[in-house]
């Protein structure tokens, strides 16, 4: 930067924001979302998603040239990131990314980054899952009002075991619900999920599934747990998704799930309305609820 631009105030240089190229590449053609109307919602945005993004590891999916085009996940740090904003996170020898500002998250844009998926831990914990995430992936044949049925079932039952959970749309085809808890190792998290998913495949083999088989999804949910080992991730809340429409993975109050959601209802251009127009956020109380996983 010129001189007197560095000069400019009192913050250090690298408040700068992140310089952007290429602003108005167009990353989602068919609703016409430039990577500047990324960087645009992100900076609206910012208050809502930094408690879901900030301090977690993360997966990238990059797509440069915008949606349709090539797009690869990112798990490790790149050359390509900016390491004034972007945080690298030693893992056991693997370089995790994080991020830790709004500035950081504008590096992404500038990495072409079109969504941000996360761990269900912190990087000061990455031995600690502290977020489960049950992700209801509806096969084949199976109708919107079945989906929202699974949903309030694995409510009810983390409810039966006194835990509260909140659910957002993925932004694709279905439904997360995210358990905040206190912290418990990978293999605890994971193995306790896995029950959730099999208590409700015992009991109703014809609606849901808790295997990855796609071939035996037709007219059933797969109840999908395995997003709660160690180094897997979920669509952040508050993420854009590389679909048509620019769809956003939305936290909703559970008195919205009803037959009148539909999953990519929440876009980037209308995402700010719905913002504005709540009374409280569904959210609040996801950081704030005291709560452990049943035996910790
Ligand atoms: P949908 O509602 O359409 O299922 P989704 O985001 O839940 O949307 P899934 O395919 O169910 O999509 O995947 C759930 C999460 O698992 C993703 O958000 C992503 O974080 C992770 N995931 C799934 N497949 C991969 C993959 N091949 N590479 C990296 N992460 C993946
Ligand atoms: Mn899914
Ligand atoms: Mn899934």
């Amino acid at each position: 930067p010129a001189r007197g631009e560095r000069n400019r105030g009192t913050a250090p240089e690298t408040a700068a924001p992140p310089k952007l190229t290429n602003p108005q590449r167009v990353y989602w053609q068919d609703v016409d979302v430039t990577k500047q109307g990324l960087a645009d919602y992100y900076a609206q945005v910012w208050d809502w998603i930094a408690p879901h993004v900030v301090r977690r590891p993360l997966a990238l999916l990059r797509c440069p040239n915008g949606v349709g085009s090539e797009c690869f996940v990112q798990k490790h740090s790149h050359a390509t990131f900016d390491k004034s904003r972007i945080l690298t996170v030693d893992d056991d020898g693997e370089e995790l990314i994080a991020i830790d500002s709004l500035d950081g998250l504008l590096a992404l844009v500038q990495a072409g980054v079109l969504e941000i998926h996360v761990w269900g831990s912190t990087i000061d914990r990455v031995d600690l899952n502290d977020r489960l995430v049950f992700d209801l992936d509806p096969g084949p044949d199976v109708t919107w009002a079945d989906v929202v049925a699974g949903a309030k079932e694995v409510r009810d039952r983390l409810a039966d075991l006194k835990l509260e959970s909140f659910v957002k749309t993925s932004g694709g085809k279905g439904l997360h619900i995210v358990v905040p808890h206190a912290g418990a190792d990978w293999t605890t998290a994971k193995e306790f999920s896995k029950q959730i998913a099999l208590a409700m495949t015992a009991d109703s083999p014809q609606k849901y599934l808790a295997k990855m088989t796609k071939s035996a999804r037709v007219g059933k949910i797969f109840v999908d747990y395995l997003r709660n080992g160690r180094g897997a991730t979920a669509v952040a809340a508050y993420s854009p998704r590389a679909r048509p429409g620019a769809p956003v993975s939305t936290p909703v109050a559970w008195s919205e799930v009803t037959a009148k959601l539909s999953p990519a209802r929440w876009t980037v251009l209308n995402l700010m309305d719905r913002l504005k127009r709540l009374k409280a956020d569904p959210w609040a109380e996801i950081g704030k609820v005291k709560q452990t996983l049943p035996g910790l």
